[in-house]
């Protein structure tokens, strides 16, 4: 209901998938990865897998 995407320039971030492990993660599966940081610039999020890998998603725009 929320996910209305409002810009052609926002891609659907879910679900993620890993490039190391193959992996795929919800958003709700996203939030329980170790926390990274963000980059204010790009917006974006970034998480580690458990592979090791760090992944990035786009932060919510509002
Ligand atoms: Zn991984």
């Amino acid at each position: 209901m929320a996910r209305v995407s409002t810009s052609d320039d926002e891609p659907a971030a879910w679900p993620k998938q890993c490039r190391g492990c193959g992996a795929s993660y919800d958003e709700e599966s996203w939030q329980e990865l170790p926390f990274v940081g963000v980059d204010t610039s790009y917006r974006l999020e970034f998480r580690n897998c458990p592979c090791g890998s760090t992944l990035a998603v786009p932060l919510p725009s509002d």
